[in-house]
């Protein structure tokens, strides 16, 4: 498993629709949208990271 250069947390990257890779973190979470539909999916890792300042810096 990957892991963040900022922090040393586990990732994992996901690969979005329009051909990008996103760091998100290991484990799924079940989330409902505002449509009132409930999704599994994942946390973006810039979301949680306590090293995402350093990365939007550079
Ligand atoms: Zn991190």
């Amino acid at each position: 498993m990957a892991k963040c250069k900022g922090c040393g947390a586990e990732i994992v990257w996901i690969r979005t629709p329009n051909g990008k890779a996103m760091p998100c973190d290991p484990e799924k979470k079940v989330l409902v949208s505002d449509e009132g539909e409930i999704i599994s999916g994942r946390v973006p890792h810039w979301a949680t990271c306590p090293a995402a300042n350093k990365f939007r810096k550079q």
